[in-house]
């Protein structure tokens, strides 16, 4: 299944790409692999002028601050990795834009922390402001907050925020760049006999066996997060490939049918979303007149001029339930509003919610894409 390769990046919307720290910056000078950089820029380029949005998780804040703090390569002391965390973002971050400039492309840094994934508000207000970027034709470049990260609060590699953030945004593909090039039957410099998978349709307990842990000198990701990434990914309907990145035009490679293990998604992203709401459990209910019902019911968003009641206690980005008048339940979504809000403003236009709540809020109480009917 070679092609598989070629066609879920040739069609894919929106991708998201992770740059390891090995292929960003020099292990001995400690500086950036400029060439490599202007290559992966124009390879961003060409998808970007195919017409795919793209996001990429780039790492390096750590390895690029080490040479300007003038810290050693072997592991730091938290407060001297989250100071060499800042040091190095502001030059990577700059890198990028200098690289995409000339393409024409616009960049805008974005830095999560784990709680932006784990907590239901901050992943939504993340995930618009992703979304908002996209609109603008912006390519996002997301890192982790690693200045104010410590150990129990983070994700610590870049390959499972790669696979959170390819979910958050719907991406149909996440490409991996890394040093190794895909996932192999045994660690292939310990048995010569190992073989490269080109794709895997299902992550067995047998494949998680064979990802053994190593990774390389300047990045926390091994084969193992590596795996991780997959099963997040491609729950959430996104192709995942695993390919080698240090060589000039790592994706350019990757379309000429370059190596690479696929990762089968499991559905398309729009179901996996569907199917992540329709599981939570409801926090309350929101009753909606049947102008609303006919609405959703043709795709469209839940405006708070729909809303007829309220019922039960909750909070912004918490799954309420929606119904009918007449007690039939449409469907459920993630309310971009508390109850005591939702209340104030039902009925009532859009543009008189500044009035009503004293504050400006969101146009819709619930999005469309935050619903499943
Ligand atoms: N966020 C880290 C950095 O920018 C990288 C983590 C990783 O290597 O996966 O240095």
């Amino acid at each position: 299944m070679a092609s598989l390769s070629a066609a879920h990046l040739g069609q894919a919307k929106r991708v998201v790409i992770k740059i390891g720290s090995a292929l960003l910056v020099d292990k001995d000078s400690g500086a950036l692999r400029g060439t490599w950089l202007a290559s992966m820029a124009e390879d961003i380029a060409r998808l970007r002028a195919g017409g795919a949005d793209v996001v990429l998780v780039s790492s390096g804040s750590i390895a690029l601050g080490r040479g300007i703090l003038g810290l050693p390569m072997t592991e730091l002391p938290l407060e001297q990795s989250q100071a060499a965390a800042a040091a190095g973002q502001i030059r990577l971050a700059r890198a990028w834009e200098e690289a995409l400039a000339p393409h024409g492309q616009i960049t805008a840094q974005v830095l999560v922390t784990l709680e932006d994934s784990t907590d239901r508000r901050r992943y939504l207000n993340s995930r618009a402001t992703l979304e908002t970027l996209l609109g603008f034709d912006a390519v996002p470049i997301v890192n982790e907050n690693d200045t104010v990260a410590t150990d129990e609060i983070r994700y610590g590699d870049n390959d499972r925020l790669a696979a959170q953030v390819a979910a958050t945004v719907g991406a149909d593909v996440l490409v991996l760049l890394s040093d190794v090039d895909g996932l192999y039957t045994a660690n292939p410099q310990d048995d010569p006999g190992a073989r490269r998978f080109d794709v895997v349709d299902q992550i067995t307990p047998e494949i998680e066996a064979m990802a053994g842990d190593a990774g390389s000198g300047l990045s926390k990701g091994g084969m193992k997060t590596k795996l991780m990434a997959a099963k997040m990914a491609t729950s959430a309907g996104c192709a995942m490939a695993i390919c080698h990145g240090a060589d000039l035009y790592p994706i350019k490679r990757l379309e000429q049918g370059g190596p690479v293990t696929w990762f089968t998604p499991q559905l398309d992203p729009h179901a996996a979303r569907k199917r992540w709401i329709s599981a939570m459990k409801p926090q309350g209910v929101a009753v909606i007149d049947e102008g609303a019902a006919k609405a959703l019911r043709a795709g469209n968003s839940l405006l708070p001029a729909g809303l007829r009641a309220v019922e039960g206690d909750f909070g912004r980005g918490d799954p309420v339930s929606i119904r009918c008048t007449d007690g039939q339940t449409l469907g459920q979504g993630l309310t971009r509003y508390t109850a005591r809000e939702a209340t104030a403003i039902a009925g009532h236009k859009s543009h008189d919610i500044e009035e009503l709540l004293g504050y400006p809020g969101r146009a819709v109480l619930i999005h469309r894409d935050d619903m499943a009917v």
